[in-house]
């Protein structure tokens, strides 16, 4: 397994490998960039196959977090972590002990959340450990609602600019995931502003449910939501979902929804530039989250401050489709290229103070 010469590395700061044979804990945390701060994002854990996926993963999450945080101007760096799941029985407590050791090696570079495959009570086990968390129970709570909240933004901002209208009624949205935690929020705000909603997910009957609920189509078969005659693609469960196999499938003008990675590569974003498919840079769209969690690191960041920030993220979005549309270039570059920059200034302007 090559590491500095991994396609994904992209000058990551720190990658620490952390093991305690004890618990089984086998992690690794990835530090992208503290240049505008202590690197702040989640920590998955998943059934990876090998500790080359689970380290292909944690880079290109660690880095999409710099890229969110750092859009949606927010004082933290990027960074992410994954524990590759135990086999069979495991004790979570010891783990998640473990990783809260792990968390302290890097004396403060990182803050973990939790993530896919965590929970707040997981990383109130960390927290037995160590200082460097956030999201635990009592704090500002599940970050969910607030990323659905800026996901539909998104949608709105998204459809404006691909079908010119100003309402999402009658507009129809095919959702995958939509029984999960961003998705569910968001089907029933969809839902509320009269979307014509097609849902998928694997969980059949809180699917019947959430459908029968807000009088919704439900995609029988989760693999035919790709097929659907619909306005918009909105992706609510897994990453690396735009890719060869399922472009041509899509009947939509644009892909705008919550997951993290969408694109399985960069070069989808050109793809589905070609297919007249506007794209909503994930990264950008789906902030509110992390957005939520500032306030477990300071108060200062409230509840109105969050909606402020929900606002200009769909204004960021906007300047994004504008440069792209001027430029004639895929919108997923266009985000990548301003979020490159202002790390870049970033990491100057602390380079220039330590040397001071
Ligand atoms: P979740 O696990 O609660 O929801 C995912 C949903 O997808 C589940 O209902 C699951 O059954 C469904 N699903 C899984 N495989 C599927 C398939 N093949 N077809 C259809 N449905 C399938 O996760 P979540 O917290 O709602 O997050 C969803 C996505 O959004 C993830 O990619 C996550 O990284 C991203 N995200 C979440 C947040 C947040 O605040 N929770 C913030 C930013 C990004």
């Amino acid at each position: 397994m090559s590491v500095y010469e991994h396609p994904d590395f992209d000058s990551h700061e720190n990658v620490l490998f952390a093991t305690d044979e004890a618990s089984g804990l086998k992690a690794i945390l990835a530090v992208h960039s503290t240049a505008r701060g202590p690197a702040v994002g989640g920590c998955r854990m998943w059934t990876y196959a090998s500790s080359t996926d689970a380290l292909t993963d944690v880079l290109r999450l660690s880095q999409g977090m710099s890229f969110k945080n750092v859009m949606a101007d927010l004082p933290i760096g990027g960074g992410k972590s994954v524990i590759m799941k135990p086999d069979g029985e495991f004790d979570r407590k010891a783990l998640f002990e473990a990783f809260g050791r792990a968390l302290n090696a890097l004396n403060g570079e990182y803050m973990s959340a939790e993530d896919v495959g965590t929970s707040p009570a997981d990383i109130q086990h960390a927290h037995r450990i160590t200082q460097h968390v956030v999201g635990l129970p009592g704090g500002t709570g599940d970050p969910s609602p607030v990323t659905a909240k800026g996901v539909y933004l998104g949608i709105e901002a998204s459809v404006e600019r691909a079908l010119g209208k100003s309402s999402l009624a009658g507009v129809k949205i095919a959702v995958q995931g939509a029984t999960g935690h961003v998705g569910e929020y968001l089907v029933r705000r969809l839902a509320k502003a009269g979307a014509e909603l097609f849902l998928a997910d694997i969980r059949e009957p809180e699917l019947k449910a959430l459908a029968g609920d807000v009088g919704a189509v439900i995609v029988e078969d989760p693999d035919a939501i790709y097929d659907v005659e619909a306005d918009v693609f909105t992706p609510c469960a897994l990453g690396a979902i735009i890719n060869p196999s399922t472009i041509d499938r899509l009947k939509v003008k644009v892909v705008a929804g919550a997951a993290n990675n969408q694109l399985q590569t960069r070069e989808m974003g050109a793809e589905l530039q070609k297919r007249g498919i506007l794209y909503a840079p994930d990264y950008v769209i789906n902030a509110g989250g992390i957005i939520n969690v500032m306030g477990d690191i300071d108060p200062k960041f409230d509840s109105v401050w969050v909606e402020g920030k929900l606002v200009t993220l769909k204004a960021t979005l906007g300047e994004i489709f504008d440069l792209a549309d001027k430029e004639g270039r895929p919108a997923n570059i266009v985000a990548d290229e301003i979020a490159r920059r202002r790390l870049q200034r970033a990491a100057d302007a602390k380079g220039h103070d330590e040397a001071a």
